[in-house]
């Protein structure tokens, strides 16, 4: 049986100063490859360097939505090099926009987004993204701007905007909330194929029920997959196995 957490930031004190014992924790609950994601340039450095270390960790390399309007000038170069400076990245990683807090201005969020599309392009690396109470803007720059494979992290809209995505071949990403009571993207991954979507635990945040609020780790990627197996009354090995696929594909890992 394996399980991948497509998405985890193993570089926060909490998980990094136990990192042995979290990475043991999730082999022993099937959850065999880690990807781990940065949010600017020191953490992207700290995911790469984790990825170097084990063998079953990768890293995605970039600047979340809420660090864009700190970027130094250069901050695409160093973004470049850190990618070819080691095989274990395999995605630009995490971009986005988030109009939840706005923490960057929008034009910045989207610049930033978008020159890190046009890097992933040129790398032949998918992107990951972040999205939150910004699907109208999401869509405008997916389908303005080209990109080569893309994720939609921690999918947490409706099934419509779900199609939305899928038509234009964006894989999706479900992370603890989805088992959350009445969340929304509970209808999004009923009605759409296995195919469709991998999970992820989003590490250290956004632990899945029972264990909502608590530290998150990506063991409990298991308990993501036992909801999701339970909602879609679909066995948890075949879960488990279509999901594992997705991901590898996706990653090439
Ligand atoms: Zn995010
Ligand atoms: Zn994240």
């Amino acid at each position: 049986m394996t399980l991948i957490d497509t998405h985890a930031h193993l570089y926060y004190d909490d998980i990094y100063n136990n990192l042995d014992r979290v990475l043991d924790e999730a082999n022993k609950n099937d959850v065999k490859k880690i990807v781990c994601i940065g949010t600017d340039l020191s953490t992207s450095k700290q995911s790469v360097d984790i990825a170097n270390k084990y063998d079953n960790v990768y890293a995605a390399v970039g600047i979340h939505p809420h660090d864009s309007k700190d970027t130094p000038k250069d901050y695409i170069k160093d973004l470049e090099n850190l990618a070819l400076s080691s095989k274990k990245v395999v995605a630009i990683g995490e971009i986005g926009i988030d109009h939840y807090r706005n923490i960057s201005p929008k034009d910045i969020q989207e610049k930033v987004m978008i020159e890190q599309m046009e890097l992933a392009e040129s790398l032949s690396l998918p992107i990951i993204f972040h999205n939150r109470d910004a699907d109208k803007d999401i869509l405008e720059v997916l389908k303005r701007y080209p990109f080569d494979k893309a994720l939609a992290h921690c999918y947490s809209s409706d099934i419509s905007f779900a199609e939305k995505l899928l038509s234009l071949n964006v894989l999706l990403s479900f992370s603890g909330n989805v088992t959350f009571n009445n969340s929304i993207n509970q209808s999004a991954i009923q009605n759409i194929t296995l195919k469709d979507f991998v999970l992820e635990t989003d590490c250290p945040f956004l632990a899945p029920q029972p264990f909502r609020g608590k530290p998150n780790e990506p063991k409990y990627v298991k308990d993501i997959a036992l909801f999701v197996s339970n909602l879609l009354d679909i066995e948890f090995e075949e879960i488990a196995k279509e999901t594992t696929n997705n991901a590898e594909l996706f990653f090439k890992i």
